[in-house]
Parts: C-alpha cells; sequence; structure tokens
C-alpha cells in the first residue's frame, strides 16, 4: 500500500507561522518516513472559507518551495461524504438533534478540558418536521487506545470526551470531524502529523473511522505549538498575522523559515534557513 501523509490546512484566513510550522513538519516526516505528500483544502466551513485563502495557500507553499504529490478539496467532494453518512445511517447511528447552543451549555456537562459533553437527548426524538437540525453520529462507550509517535500511549474514550458529535451543522455543511475522517480513509492517509491542539480530536476520529470501516487508524504524530516567551499559544494577533503580509513587506522565504524554526525552538539563533535545511533540523527532531 502506498504510504502517505497529508497537509490539511483550511482556507479560513492567509497562512501564517502556524501553518508554516506544521507543513515543515509535515514534510520531514514524508522525508524521514518516505511518504508521498497530499495536499487538502479543509474548506468544509463555507461561511468562512474563501476563494482568495484557498489560492494564497498554493501560491505561499509554492514561494517555500512545497511540493506535493496530489490535492484535493473537500468542497468538490460532498457525494463521497452523502456515502459516508448513508454507510452511518444503515448501520442506525445517526440521529437529528435540535438543542440550541444555549440548550447545549445549560443541559449537559462539561469534560476536563470544558468541552460540552453531549448526553443524548435528541437520540430518542426521532426525525420531526422541519426544525433546524445537526446530524450526530452515536459514538460507542468505549476506550480508544492510540499511540502518539512523539507523545506516547493515549486511553481516551469519546462518550465521556464530547459524547454524541455532529457530522453535519445545522446549514447542511460537513463537519471537521467527520469530513477529515471520511477524507483520511477515501485518501488512503496512513500517517497523521499536525498540531498538538487537534490531539485531543484523535480518539473520536479513530472511533469514527470504525464506524466508517477502516480498522486500522493511520499513525500519530501531534508536533508542538510555536508559543510565546511566556509559553502561551499563539496570540490571535500573531496568527492573524499573515505570511503574505511578510512577503509583501518583502521579507524572504528563507528569513520566515529560520524564524519559525527558531520560535519552534528548533535552532536557537533567528538566523535564515532555505527549506531543505529547515526540513532536515525537523527529521532531526522527530
Ligand atoms: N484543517 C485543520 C486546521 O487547519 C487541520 C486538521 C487536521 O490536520 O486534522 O487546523
Amino acid at each position: 500500500m502506498e504510504r502517505k501523509i497529508r497537509f490539511a490546512p483550511s482556507p479560513t484566513g492567509y497562512l501564517h507561522e502556524g501553518h508554516l510550522l506544521s507543513a515543515l513538519y509535515v514534510w520531514a516526516a514524508a522525508k524521514k518516513w518516505d511518504l508521498s505528500i497530499h495536499l487538502r483544502i479543509e474548506d468544509h466551513d463555507r461561511g468562512r472559507a474563501r476563494p482568495e485563502y484557498i489560492e494564497s495557500i498554493y501560491d505561499d507553499l509554492e514561494w517555500f518551495g512545497f511540493r506535493w504529490d496530489s490535492q484535493s478539496i473537500q468542497s468538490e467532494r460532498t457525494s463521497i461524504y452523502e456515502t459516508a453518512l448513508k454507510t452511518l445511517e444503515k448501520q442506525g447511528l445517526v440521529y437529528p438533534c435540535y438543542c440550541s447552543r444555549k440548550q447545549l451549555e445549560e443541559e449537559n456537562p462539561k469534560s476536563e478540558t470544558g468541552e460540552i459533553v453531549y448526553q443524548g437527548k435528541c437520540k430518542a426524538l426521532g426525525m420531526t418536521a422541519d426544525a433546524p437540525h445537526n446530524l450526530r453520529v452515536i459514538v460507542p462507550d468505549k476506550v480508544i487506545t492510540w499511540h502518539d509517535m512523539r507523545l506516547g500511549d493515549f486511553s481516551e474514550n469519546p462518550k465521556l470526551q464530547c459524547g454524541d458529535f455532529p457530522i453535519r451543522d445545522r446549514e447542511g455543511q460537513w463537519t471537521y470531524q467527520f469530513a477529515v475522517c471520511v477524507d483520511d480513509i477515501d485518501e488512503g492517509i496512513t500517517h497523521i502529523v499536525r498540531g498538538e491542539d487537534i490531539r485531543s480530536s484523535t480518539a473520536r476520529q479513530i472511533a469514527l473511522m470504525r464506524l466508517l470501516g477502516r480498522d486500522t487508524p493511520p499513525l500519530y504524530l501531534h508536533h508542538p505549538l510555536i508559543v510565546d516567551p511566556a509559553g502561551k499559544k499563539l496570540s490571535k494577533r500573531e496568527r492573524a498575522h499573515s505570511i503574505r503580509q511578510d512577503r509583501d513587506a518583502g521579507i524572504s522565504p528563507e528569513i520566515l523559515l529560520g524564524r519559525v524554526c527558531h520560535k519552534a525552538g528548533l535552532q536557537s539563533a533567528d538566523t535564515p534557513l532555505n527549506l531543505e535545511k529547515a526540513i532536515s533540523i525537523v527529521v532531526h527532531s522527530l
């Protein structure tokens, strides 16, 4: 089987330093483990995705010199998501949920990480009238054990982390959790390298992939994020500061690559790096 990794940015803004770091990890993992690279544009959120952001993803990546073997964009894959939804429906694993944001907040407990753990209120209601609703998947009440190549072993029960979770929202859009699982299966992704901020989604994604028929999950590595000197994640303002702005200001790719590696603690000095060197520094950290 082909071994494949993906880089999966959401075009809800221009790429920023956090994306650049993620891309470096993905290309480094591909180099280290001899994987082909798939670029997936995750534009499932039609309200926030914009054509200029999509264009700039291709353009910024190419400007740095990143190259990939295949690509896809979620907005062109509706029929694949519909088929996957049917697969779940046939197993009786999908139900509409009519709860408002306020009800969700008031009626459900929160997990240790502050996430709402949906208790399944709408599960027994069945499909009624045309009231606005999302669709939830019934997750098994089962501990998922999985291994992160950097962080070690995890045992997590998605039923206690989030409960039955939305796969399609009230506007009829596929959710991130659903689209990402369908794509990782359909596109034959064997390795997932992404930021630590998404780590807590892994157990539910493995559970959903199983329900969709993929028993062997991909291999995972969640990389550290860029933090400020106080150890906090990139602020909204820093995230809003885009590669595009730096490019427009005449800053070179080498300066940005060096700076990101420095901020991520991958090189001690803030000196420029070409792409090959930046990737090899990350390879050695894996
Ligand atoms: N689209 C997500 C993001 O830009 C990444 C999803 C993933 O790697 O699973 O944060």
